[in-house]
């Protein structure tokens, strides 16, 4: 049983890198050029079976764990950042709902494992900011429903996801975590993503106006939400943004070697064979690798349950989006002035890698987090 498991997860990870490669690189010039939505690169994802590689396999999913996410995320983000990113808040979304279960979860599940429906969270408020776990959305509960109303900022695939998860402060204590029907009415998304980059991820402000969500759309227990966003929410967002942004990373690099490698002056020689640029590419790839290494060791302590697993997951995050943005700017250097236009790819690259460290929790709150972590103390 675990074998054929395990057989189609490596089966469907390597159609993904076989997409990323032939569909998804392809188009991503142009999604980052128009801030295109990237619609046919979700149609080709879920046609191989990757927007259920989080669901169960209950639900017609791949069940897969953290480790499979990280590869996935790398391929698919390494090739387009702002597919990569959407792919990432689906497969975050479902990790959820499967987690914490609820009425609703399992046909929703069904639909977000065939790509019926997409999924998205949308936790990110202008009030709390980074702190996302401490919502202000009001909510109003009688008879077996909750009314909700607020704002929420940056939702990923605003406008687009079916479905997305809202935190709710719950009716006694802690959070409730709820799905949110895109046409469920009082339900509005406002404006257009105008970012630095992820050009095509719609991260957009959704306007919340007395929205009622009865019972049955509550993922997990009441005043459970908090132990879902940190149990499932941040293991497999930590990881699969730090796949994204190594995915970037490793984008980078290639783009710079083949640069170096290939870009000749009048004597014949080559870019690469300057010894300083030498010395840039060496220091890419080894961050890179450390990075990736870093990654492969959290994934595989979090699919074992281990108590050490936080403490890695945070690190990784902030490892590989730090090395995103810096092999990014060393890409940049290698190539010289070619890279800082779009004659090159790696200004998309380096404007996409300066997301990860500010996207919560962020670099700052998670260097906190992690430091109390090692020393004993509690988190938040
Ligand atoms: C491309 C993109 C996509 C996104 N997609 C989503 C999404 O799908 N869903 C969603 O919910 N959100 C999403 N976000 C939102 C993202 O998570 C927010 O940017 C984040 O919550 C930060 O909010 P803020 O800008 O208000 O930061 P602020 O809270 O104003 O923080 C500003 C800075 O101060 C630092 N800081 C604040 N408090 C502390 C502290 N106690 N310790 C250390 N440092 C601190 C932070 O690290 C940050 O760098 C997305 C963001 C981006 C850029």
């Amino acid at each position: 049983m675990a074998e054929v498991a395990v057989s189609n997860v490596d089966g469907v990870l390597a159609e993904v890198r076989e997409l990323a490669r032939t569909l998804i690189a392809p188009g991503a010039a142009e999604i980052d050029r128009e801030s295109h939505f990237p619609r046919e690169q979700l149609s080709a994802l879920a046609r191989v079976g990757a927007l259920g590689l989080t669901v169960p396999r209950e639900q017609s999913g791949l069940g897969a764990g953290l480790a499979a996410l990280a590869s996935a995320c790398e391929a698919v983000g390494g090739a387009c950042a702002s597919t990569g990113m959407v792919f990432l808040m689906h497969s975050v979304t479902a990790a959820t709902i499967a987690g914490g279960g609820g009425p609703s979860a399992a046909a929703l599940l069904e639909q977000m494992a065939s790509g019926a429906a997409l999924g998205t969270l949308a936790f990110s408020e202008r009030g709390t900011g980074a702190h996302f776990y401490a919502p202000e959305l009001r909510a109003e509960r009688r008879d077996g429903s909750v009314t909700v109303s607020g704002r929420k900022a940056f939702v990923t695939s605003g406008g687009h996801a079916d479905a997305m998860l809202v935190l709710l402060q719950s009716e006694r204590e802690g959070l409730d975590c709820y799905v949110v029907r895109k046409d469920a009415p009082g339900v509005r998304f406002e404006g257009s993503w105008n970012g630095l980059g992820m050009r095509g991820n719609s991260s957009i402000a959704v306007e919340l106006d007395d929205v009622v969500l009865d019972d049955g759309a509550r993922i997990g227990q009441a005043g459970g939400g908090a132990d879902l966003v940190f149990g499932v929410v941040a293991p497999t967002f930590l990881v699969g943004l730090a796949a994204v942004n190594i995915g970037i990373a490793q984008a980078a690099l290639s783009a710079a070697l083949e640069h170096a490698g290939s870009r000749r002056y009048p004597d014949g020689s080559a870019l690469v064979e300057v010894p300083t640029v030498q010395h840039a590419l060496a220091n890419m790839d080894i961050d890179v690798r450390a990075a990736r290494t870093l990654l492969q060791e959290a994934a595989r302590l979090g699919d074992a349950g281990d108590a050490g697993a936080l403490v890695a997951l945070m690190e990784a995050k902030i490892l590989c989006t730090d090395v995103a943005a810096r092999v990014t700017q060393g890409a940049l250097e290698v190539c010289g002035g070619q890279a800082y236009t779009p004659a090159l790819p790696i200004e998309r690259h380096l404007r996409d890698a300066r997301a990860g460290a500010v996207m919560a929790p962020t670099n700052g709150v998670l260097r906190t987090w992690s430091a109390k972590a090692i020393a004993g103390l509690p988190i938040p």
